[in-house]
Order: C-alpha cells, then structure tokens, then sequence
C-alpha cells in the first residue's frame, strides 16, 4: 500500500540555503508557467478559430518548455540545477492537470509564503543506509542529517519543506509492502453484513462526526482547551506583529513564534485525526458509511444575491446571502480536516479488513430516518430535528448518520456476487411504494437516542 512518510529534517546554514534558493527558483518556474497556459488557453477561446471541430480539447494544452523563462533578466535561474526549474513546471502541470480534471481551483499565482516547499525527482537526492545526501555532481551538498524514524523504502520524488519557523521536513509516498484487499473485493465480501454491523457518520460542524448509533466523536474536552490556548497566544502574538516595525529582527522572531503556534495546532488537529479514525476502524462494525461529501462546493463562497427591488428609494442593492453564516461554516469544516479524516478512515478500514462505504448525501439532513418524510421544515434548527409527517424527534446529526447508515446498506446490498441474491438471507418482501404507504401513528418524543 502507498503511505506517507514525513520525517524531520537538520540540514547545515549553507544547506538550508540552497534549499531556500531552490524553492524561490522553483516557485518563479511555476508561476511563469501558470501564467504562460492561462494566456495561452485565453487566446485560444478568443481566437477566431477556436470553435472548429477538434478544437475543443486544445484549451487544455500545456508545454513542457522552461528555458526561455532563464533569460539575461534573472541569471539566477541559471544557478539552480535544471531539475529543480523541471520539477517547477511539473508542479504546475499538475496543478492543471487537477483543475481540467474538476478536482481543484484553477491555478493561481504562489506568492512568498510562511511554509513553502521544493520538489526532488530522483537525479537530485540518493538515500543510502538510511542516510539522505542532496544535490548533484556540479551543486553537491553533501549527507543532510535526518531523523527517519520509521521504516521507509526509496521514493522516486521527494519534497523538502521549510515551515514558517524555521523547522525543515522530508516527505514522500512510499510502498509499505503491505497488501490491501481491493475496497471493491471488502463490499463484497461483506454484502450480507446485517445492518446492525453498519456504523455511518454524518460530519458535521458543530460535532464534527456523529454516528448512526448516537455517539459524538468530538475533540476531547482537554484537547479543546489546549487548542484554545494555542488559540489565544496565536491571537495575542498577532497583535502583537501588528505594533512592530516592518523589517525589524523582533518582528521575525514573532513571525517565527506564529508559526510554531500555528505548527502545534495543526499537529494537535492531525493526531485527533489519526486517533478518532483509529478507535473507529478498531471498532466491532465491518461496514463504515461515510458521506461523498464534496468540500470544493461547500466550501466555495456564497453569490451575491441582487436585491430585485434595488431601484426603489431606501431599498439595499443586495440581499443577505448568509455568507457570514457560511463563511463561520467554512473555517469549522477546515478546521477539523474532514475530508482528510475520510481518507484516514478509509486506509485505516481496509487494514482491518473493514469496508467503507460513501453515499450520497443529497437531503440527508431532510429526511426522516423513522417515516422517509423529506422536508426542510423538518430542521427546526441546526441541532434539531422533527419530522413534520411523524413525529420523530432527534439530534439531527444523529438522524441524519442513521439516514446515511440506510442508505449505505442498500448499496452494500448491490454488491452482493450475481445469482447470489437472496440465497444466503431470507427474501424481504419490497416496501411499498412511497405514496401507497400509511403514515406511521403520531407519536411525541417518540425519539430519542
Ligand atoms: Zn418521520
């Protein structure tokens, strides 16, 4: 299986140099280029030709080419070895590649950032013994001492990253030799599982998982606080950026301060992350169900809305849109890195043999997980829910997991072996149809955990 390593890196002041000059030439390479097929696709949709047939796919064009980029204006371009203006391009090639694909945000310009990176193909680093040595034969900088504390095989490509405080890491994907049932052989394996053996989550914001059997794997009460207080020193220190001179060595030392803070925060945030996923895939259920969640989209700005009254006297040009509403949304779903946890769960699953599942998750919040009754009303407020048709009442993270955990095993039953259907269980006699059916009786408070 494919796996991340990441491991610290002490490289030497002239060491860190180098690797300082190479992420800024590495950076101009991809800027120039995300520029250059930005222009290029723009003249193709203005040119008078590009709507001939066979021309629709040429917007997607892209050249390899970067030695006019090292011209007489930036010589220092030049002093870099080649690979590393190469490898620019390549970042930027897949930055395209991704967005043509609808996976990402077009492009844009990398300006000079707190944490920033540089990408090694294999000409420009060995690992011998476990040591790493870096450059080439005309730029060697020698063994760059490194703390490999887990066992790794030679990656193809390498990344060298340097964090706002000055902390230096090594990471690349690499083959753990472990073998993985294929997701699709584990859906069949466990398409009879009964539904009991299915856990789904519905993630969320205020909570950020809950599950179909009730329980809320939230940040620990002490992580929280640890969090906060992260959170306040991150706040003070900024203030305190804010009074200090540009330029200054105490204003850098801040800078440096800010970024350990923000470091210690995203390590809390990742080991929540590992742990909550591990205890889950740990767990007594062989099905997880998850949400395809798409977080392009939610997490996308909201449109204006115009204000269609906007010519009469004392009427707003614009509407509220509820991007205030919107925008507290996205900061809390970045926070916790839900679709990381999604992927965390989904390797960690199949280690254990478990299958995960992702379902549609179009009106789950709507639907009554009790009756089926789909309707915005039933969503009295965020937390709540109250099916208008039959009563139920709920955490409405909860219905909306057992809504989920619904859907998950109707699909799980889809994967059973064909002529294999029915045999191994008893045959159910289909529900009828939705209109034909008789609304449960009304029950108040029917609900509950
Ligand atoms: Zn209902």
């Amino acid at each position: 299986m494919l796996t991340g390593r990441k491991f610290r890196l002490y490289p030497t002041a002239k060491q860190a140099q180098v690797f300082s000059q190479w992420i800024g030439c590495q950076r101009v390479i991809r800027n120039a280029k995300v520029e250059e097929t930005r222009l290029n696709a723009w003249l193709r949709r203005a040119s008078m030709f590009s709507d001939r047939p066979g021309n629709v796919d040429s917007e997607k064009a892209f050249d390899q080419a970067y030695s006019h980029f090292a011209t007489e204006q930036n010589p220092w371009l030049r002093e870099v070895p080649s690979q590393i203006l190469r490898n620019g391009i390549y970042r930027a090639k897949t930055a395209f590649v991704r967005f043509w694909k609808g996976e990402a945000k077009h492009p844009v310009f990398h300006g000079k950032q707190t944490e920033e990176s540089v990408l090694l193909t294999g000409e420009l680093f060995s690992i011998k013994d476990g040591k790493l040595s870096v450059g080439t034969r005309r730029t060697p900088l020698g063994e760059v001492r490194w703390k490999a504390h887990r066992a790794f095989q030679t990656p193809k490509m390498l990344t060298i990253t340097r964090c706002g405080d000055g902390a230096w890491f090594a990471s690349f994907s690499c083959e753990d030799g472990e073998a993985l049932p294929s997701s699709e052989d584990l859906l069949v394996q466990h398409s009879f599982a009964p539904e009991a053996s299915v856990l789904a989550f519905d993630r969320g914001v205020a909570h950020p998982l809950a599950d179909s059997e009730g329980n809320f794997h939230d940040l620990e009460p002490k992580r929280q606080k640890r969090l906060e207080k992260i959170q306040h020193r991150k706040e003070s220190l900024q203030r305190k950026l804010a009074r200090q001179r540009k330029g200054s060595a105490a204003r850098r030392k801040t800078k440096k301060r800010l970024a350990r803070a923000e470091r210690k925060r995203r390590n809390q945030l990742s080991d929540w992350r590992h742990q909550t996923t591990a205890r889950i895939a740990g767990g007594g259920h062989s099905v997880l169900v998850l949400e395809a969640l798409k977080l392009a989209s939610m997490t996308k700005a909201v449109e204006p809305k115009p204000n269609p009254a906007a010519s009469a006297p004392g009427q707003p040009l614009f509407l509220p849109n509820g991007a205030s509403a919107k925008s507290g949304l996205n900061r809390a779903l970045l926070q916790v890195g839900l679709g990381e946890i999604r992927s965390l769960l989904e390797y960690k699953a199949r280690r254990t043999g478990k299958a995960v599942l992702l379902v549609s998750p179009q009106f789950s919040s709507q639907e009554c997980s009790k009756c089926a009754h789909t309707s915005p009303d039933n969503r009295p407020t965020q937390a709540e829910f109250h099916c208008q048709a039959c009563g139920f009442e709920a955490h409405a993270d909860y219905n909306a997991a057992v809504v989920l955990r619904k859907r998950g095993h109707a699909l799980l039953q889809s994967h059973r072996p064909m002529g294999t259907k029915g045999r191994k269980t008893p045959a159910r006699k289909r529900p009828a149809p939705l209109s034909n059916r008789k609304p449960p009786p009304q029950r108040s408070r029917a609900g509950g955990r």
